[in-house]
């Protein structure tokens, strides 16, 4: 751990004190050069018998402990020869290369160091110690002096006492190391500096030092925030969830592959380092077998109805970061805390439904989109979560009023006739807070495109129900599909009676679950909401975070899905008083909602390009940021 904190005191902290760990390629290929010289630990003399050993000898994967250091030394390799003993450490890359000769990396130096002192400390002799540097076959020597062991002493008690201190350090200032750092997905160091503005100005602050050990580097002069975010984590991610939602199914697993059986008939076979969740609905059995297999991998298994009422999630134990729940239930009981944040998270969903209907309305009711731009401003200063939800209503009741000019199906020729709703039903300004609900009935036009341009999406392979290409062709329509159609002239739900609303609620239930999914992995209890609150089963945080993006991501899906003719009506049955979706129907939904979360979209604060799952990770790890104090405020996704 030394080494990390000379690498960065902020991953020190973060694997160390919040025991956070990720792979990457770099601590892969380490674990695989170390796995291959460490063959078990062997027979290591006493500090008397190495002293009077006459004959070199080799000892491998030694651990010794120091009480007075408090450190542990776990050592690839010890040389004990003529009453010296010396520490040999393998590492995969290459030395610095120095003016004279090829010379240990600041934090190889840290190392070993401390693995001479801890063998000093044990009463053995050392006054050198070895990096064998894998990638160029090169030994690079160390002296141990006195000096070099007070300082390192003096390291580790500076480690210390910032693990006691319970203050994360802030990021480097775009060090060259964050790319390399396996943990800058969790850390977004460019994000977070940006985000905290002018509150990191001074980088010779103790905390924020970025620690050479022996070398002097000339003070990093105080600046404020850096003027441009580095993408540093990939735009989208390899992976991808996995939806099965026809009843009967049995999932096994053999050798680290999900086996898909309908009966004893093997289906498809998806290997559990392709998919990053699992999603069932309805009756689908799971092995114990794949279920532990899936713990193991910290893949969570999410379960649905299949009406698509989210039950909750299944996964693996690797909550570790009790300070981020901590801080997050300490915050929870604060009114005025809950009330920032949800003015904030209500205005930037107004805002994007606001958003929504300029860019899709076949005709952007003008009247409303000024009440829309009002209720921002009232959410921004609402006084009560109450007056907060009243505003939220409002503005709820006037998007969905006017949800239907963005339905727009091909098959009507396009032209003034085709549009089946009066301008004048739209409430002007004076009569904006009258919900206009039945204003409207659907509205057929030509296709249109969704905001962002949609990205092929290369899921298929996963899963019949996974992505599909956008190129994908529009479903014919069936005999059945004259009981429904995507007339829509208000929301309901619980349950759904129409074509649109069955949509959209199994669209709001997939997006909680990811979103539930985020907030465990960032940390969170995905329970404790601060503007939902709480309730019985409710994933109340959840549905905090996903209040933006409820237009962006969930209505964009569902209207992606009805223009784009990737649902049609014959894909409905009506269940008693409720309509749903039937099993193909679904599977088209997931690949509407899929293609919208692989969508690219310029993150409006740093000014990147991610898809639309990452900016889900995004925001909830910039609102742990806020809660612990490490920004001052948090702000939600609007797009522009
Ligand atoms: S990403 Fe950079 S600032 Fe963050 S822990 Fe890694 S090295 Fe430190």
């Amino acid at each position: 751990m030394l080494n990390e904190f000379v690498y960065c005191p902020r991953l020190f902290y973060y694997e160390w004190v919040e025991g956070l760990f990720a792979e990457s390629a770099d601590t892969v290929e380490g674990a695989l050069r170390h796995a291959k010289v460490d063959k078990g630990p062997t027979a290591f003399p006493t500090p008397e018998a190495a002293a009077q050993a006459e004959e070199r000898i080799h000892s491998r994967s030694l651990t010794l402990s120091s009480e007075r250091h408090g450190l542990i030394a776990k050592i690839d390799l010890v040389e004990a020869d003529g009453g010296l003993v010396c520490p040999v450490d393998y590492k995969h890359g290459a030395p610095r290369q120095g003016d004279e000769a090829p010379e240990l990396w600041d934090t190889d130096r840290a190392q070993l160091a401390a693995q001479a002192l801890v063998l000093r400390d044990n009463g053995y002799r050392c006054d050198e110690a070895i990096v064998f540097y894998v990638a160029t076959r090169q030994r690079v020597r160390l002296p141990i002096t006195d000096e070099l062991l007070a300082q390192t002493a003096a390291l580790v008690q500076k480690a210390r006492a910032l693990a006691a201190s319970g203050q994360i350090p802030p990021p480097l200032d775009h060090s060259p190391k964050c790319p390399r750092c396996s943990l800058v997905g969790i850390c977004l160091p460019d994000e977070t500096r940006f985000s905290a503005e002018v509150e990191i100005v001074d980088d010779s602050a103790p905390a924020a030092e970025q620690l050479t050990l022996f070398t002097e580097l000339p003070a990093t002069p105080g600046r404020a925030a850096p003027a441009e975010v580095r993408r540093l984590v990939p735009a989208r991610d390899d992976l991808r969830p996995l939806y099965l939602n026809t009843p009967g199914l049995r999932v096994g697993i053999s050798g680290g592959v999900l086996q898909i059986k309908d009966k004893d008939q093997l289906l498809q076979e998806i290997r559990l380092a392709d998919i990053n969740q699992l999603n069932l609905f309805g009756h689908i059995q799971l092995t114990t077998q794949a279920l532990q297999a899936l713990c193991a991998d910290d893949i969570p298994v999410a379960y649905f109805s299949m009406g698509g009422w989210f039950y909750g999630l299944t996964r693996g134990h690797s909550l570790k970061n009790i300070f981020l729940r901590r801080e997050q239930f300490r915050k929870a009981d604060l009114p005025w805390f809950c009330l920032q944040l949800a003015r904030a998270l209500v205005a930037g969903k107004i805002q994007n439904q606001r958003t929504m209907l300029q860019r899709n309305h076949v005709e952007p009711p003008a009247p409303v989109l000024a009440a829309l731009k009002n209720l921002v401003a009232q959410a921004r200063a609402a006084e009560s979560l109450n007056a907060l939800r009243g505003i939220e209503g409002h503005a709820s009741h006037l998007y969905f009023a006017h949800f239907a000019g963005m339905i727009k199906l091909s098959e009507d020729p396009p032209g003034p006739s085709a549009i089946a709703y009066q301008p004048s039903a739209i409430p002007g300004p004076q009569d904006a807070s009258v919900p206009a609900a039945n204003a409207l009935s659907a509205i057929r036009y030509q296709p249109s495109a969704i905001p962002e341009a949609t990205q092929p999406c290369s899921g298929d392979k996963l899963s019949p129900a996974g992505c599909a290409p956008t190129s994908q062709p529009a479903r014919k329509p069936t005999r059945e599909s004259a009981q429904f159609t995507f007339d829509f002239i208000n929301r309901n739900r619980r349950p759904p009676r129409d074509a649109v609303n069955a949509l959209l609620s199994l669209a709001y239930a997939v997006l909680a679950k990811d979103l539930a999914v985020t907030a465990l992995a960032v940390g969170f209890d995905p329970y404790l909401g601060f503007y939902h609150q709480p309730r019985f089963g409710r994933p109340a945080l959840a549905l905090d975070l996903m209040e933006p993006f409820r237009p962006l991501i969930a209505d964009s899906a569902v209207l992606s899905a009805i223009n784009n003719r990737m649902i049609t009506p014959g894909d409905f049955l009506q269940a008693g008083p409720a309509v749903a979706l039937k099993p193909e129907g679904r599977k088209a939904f997931f690949r509407a909602y899929e293609q919208r979360m692989d969508t690219l979209v310029t993150h409006p604060l740093f000014n990147y390009r991610v898809n639309y799952r990452r900016v889900l990770e995004i925001q909830t790890r910039l609102l742990a940021r806020y809660l612990t104090g490490e920004i001052p405020r948090y702000t939600p996704f609007v797009t522009r």
